[in-house]
């Protein structure tokens, strides 16, 4: 099979997330995860801190890819200087498809040669997102079934500002 890119803002990493790494993991021989820094998207963590999350909770939950990579600019553009056949998108509500769909003409537009891939959330994922985590955990509830650990303790740090 084709060498995947999954990119996203990863802000922070979840169990959606991860659950579609571990299943297009399984479709491709060679995926990559790419977190991208987005001048246009203010984030809650850092650069460094999301790709110290995403490679922290992989190695928790025994997920292996190629690598873990950050990026900026055009992501057709880094999918093509690694050398990746595909990109893979998850999606969850219709929500996600209308900008899904925009994304995945345009880049088709940009590069004919790479094509998107879509996963469809599982069922007990669909409501899952980094802002409803972020949302939850600022307001002092238990995100333990959304993200794992290493995630709940970084953003429990953030929230009490020790951080
Ligand atoms: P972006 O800013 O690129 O949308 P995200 O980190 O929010 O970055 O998401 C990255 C990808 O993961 C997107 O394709 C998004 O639809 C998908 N995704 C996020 N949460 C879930 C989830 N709970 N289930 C399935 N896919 C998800």
């Amino acid at each position: 099979m084709p060498k995947a890119l999954y990119p996203g803002s990863f802000d922070p990493i979840t169990y959606g997330h991860l659950d579609i790494i571990e299943r297009a993991e399984k479709i491709f021989d060679d995926l990559m995860v790419g977190i991208v820094e987005n001048p246009r998207k203010e984030t809650l963590l850092s650069f460094n801190e999301r790709k110290e999350l995403v490679k922290k909770s992989l190695e928790g939950e025994n997920i292996q890819v190629s690598s873990v990579i950050t990026f900026s600019g055009l992501l057709v553009n880094c999918a093509k200087q690694h050398n990746r056949e595909s990109i893979v998108r998850g999606l969850r509500a219709n929500s996600d498809f209308e900008y899904e769909f925009q994304m995945a003409l345009t880049n088709r537009d940009l590069a004919p040669e790479i094509e998107s891939v879509f996963l469809m959330t599982a069922g007990e994922y669909s409501f899952l997102s980094s802002s409803i985590v972020k949302e939850v955990k600022e307001l002092g509830g238990d995100v333990s079934s959304f993200v794992p650990g290493v995630v709940e303790r970084k953003l429990a740090r953030k929230f009490s500002s020790a951080d």
